[in-house]
């Protein structure tokens, strides 16, 4: 199939994109404003959670902020959608993480990039009953979805596997895990689909050209056209701005996502760990990646991603209340950046054709998930761009869901 489809960004999403299309024998062409995974998708924990862990209650993170949007009767109307959300992201999630293993090994092997990849299993630690309740409820509606891997650790066993954790923790929910090197790994998507025929190039795109209801080219800050026969906006938090030249404008919320790596004397045990204010995250060698949840969602205003201090200090605090040997360690690196979500902390991306345009297509808001969604995204997205606006069959309900439709009636 000889098609000219133009990848507007370089982030992992727009990298798993033209990968996907290169195995399928389409070349593409990724343009960017700045360089591969210079966003978000370079700046991540880059973690793969257990699927039914993220879409139940065991994902919530209560503080004070959660509280009051989930109180606000704004909330209310998206509250209904939220059954049929969590479920299509759990299939989203599946489609990806029972193949990671081998997905990675292979993107690998084509991009020659060792990415660090690992298994990782994560817990979430409960410090109080009220917490230890929710988490064990999670931890049952797991189990009642049919899902019998991960289980519940108790607090001698913690203390087993973290010698010296606070006194405080009462056990947790565990559940396997992955995680690779953000960068890298983007990067490798990358040079492998280059190696398939993909090509690079840098450049901001500021708008469209059109013949009829086709998308005819690219236009580039530098006054530059480029020819396409298929567009794909794979531009994260900026999506609101790039859907907008199509004739709508995509409600996309941006929240910036902070986190510091610290070295550590010696290595911490593999495993991730979540509470309900923070986690925790071992690298190789002797680094952890620290974060805070508090005043999460942190919503950008006008696409500032500057990182505060308040967030370091309060991801030093949290972690060594956990663990007081981590205040021996060393800040190597304080980094974030920012994330689309759906409007109101909805967990729902945006995956499909463009309703107005034959030949656009979507990918975003995939919140803070887009790295454990980059497989399924990907894949979904070059069978689409494949199949000409159709994706396959057992998929099909999915894909709907997560079609364009708050761009419908669009008045070009
Ligand atoms: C601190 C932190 C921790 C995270 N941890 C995890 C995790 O553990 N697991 C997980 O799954 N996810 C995690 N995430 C979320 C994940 O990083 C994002 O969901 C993912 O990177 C989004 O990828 P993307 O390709 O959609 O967007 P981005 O990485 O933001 O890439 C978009 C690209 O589009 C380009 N672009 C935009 N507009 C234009 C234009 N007009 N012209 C040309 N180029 C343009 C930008 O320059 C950018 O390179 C984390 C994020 C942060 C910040």
């Amino acid at each position: 199939m000889k098609k000219e489809v133009i990848i507007v960004g370089a982030g992992v999403i727009g990298c798993s994109i033209a990968y996907h299309l290169a195995r399928r024998g389409v070349p593409s062409q990724i343009v960017d404003k700045e360089g591969i995974a210079d966003r978000a998708s370079g700046k991540a924990w880059a973690i793969w959670e257990y699927p039914p862990a993220v879409c139940s209650t065991l994902n919530f993170v209560w503080t004070e902020s959660v509280l009051s949007i989930l109180a606000d009767p704004e909330f209310d109307s998206a509250r209904a959608q939220m059954h049929d959300e969590r479920q299509s992201m759990f299939e989203l999630h599946w489609l990806g993480f029972h193949r990671v293993p081998e997905a990675i090994l292979e993107i690998q092997e084509r991009g020659g990039i060792d990415v660090g990849y690992r298994e990782l299993p994560f817990m979430r630690l409960a410090l109080s009953e009220e917490v230890e309740e929710v988490y064990r409820q999670g931890l049952s509606e797991v189990r009642s979805a049919g899902c019998r891997e991960g289980g519940w650790l108790t607090r001698d066993e913690a203390r087993e596997v973290f010698p010296g954790i606070s006194p405080r923790v009462r056990g947790g929910a565990c559940f396997p895990g992955f995680k690779v090197e953000p960068y890298r790994y983007t990067l490798c998507l990358a040079q492998a689909a280059e190696k398939m025929g993909c090509t690079i190039r840098s450049g901001e795109v500021v708008g469209f050209g059109s013949k009829g209801s086709r998308v005819s080219s690219v236009v580039l800050a530098s006054g530059a056209e480029i020819e396409a026969d298929e567009v794909v906006l794979a531009t994260g938090p900026w999506t609101g701005k790039a859907s907008a030249w199509l004739g709508k404008e995509l409600p996309v919320e941006i929240h910036r996502e902070q986190c510091i790596r610290v070295e550590l004397p010696r290595p911490f045990p593999p495993y991730g760990i979540w509470t309900t204010k923070g986690a925790i995250i071992p690298e190789i060698d002797n680094k952890v990646i620290l974060h805070s949840f508090e005043g999460w969602p942190d919503l950008a205003t006008g696409l500032d991603c500057s990182l505060t201090e308040e967030n370091k200090l309060s991801a030093i605090e949290i972690a060594t209340e956990l663990f007081p040997e981590i205040e021996k360690g060393s800040v190597v690196e304080h980094r974030g950046d920012l994330e689309a979500w759906a409007p109101v902390l909805r967990m729902q991306p945006v995956l499909g054709r463009h309703p107005a345009w034959e030949n656009a297509y979507l990918a975003s808001r995939f919140g803070t998930f887009g790295f454990a969604l980059s497989l399924s995204a990907g894949e979904l997205m070059a069978d689409l761009i494949v199949g000409g606006g159709r994706g396959p069959y057992r998929v099909e309900r999915l894909l709907e869901f997560l079609s364009c439709t708050e761009l419908k009636d669009d008045e070009r």
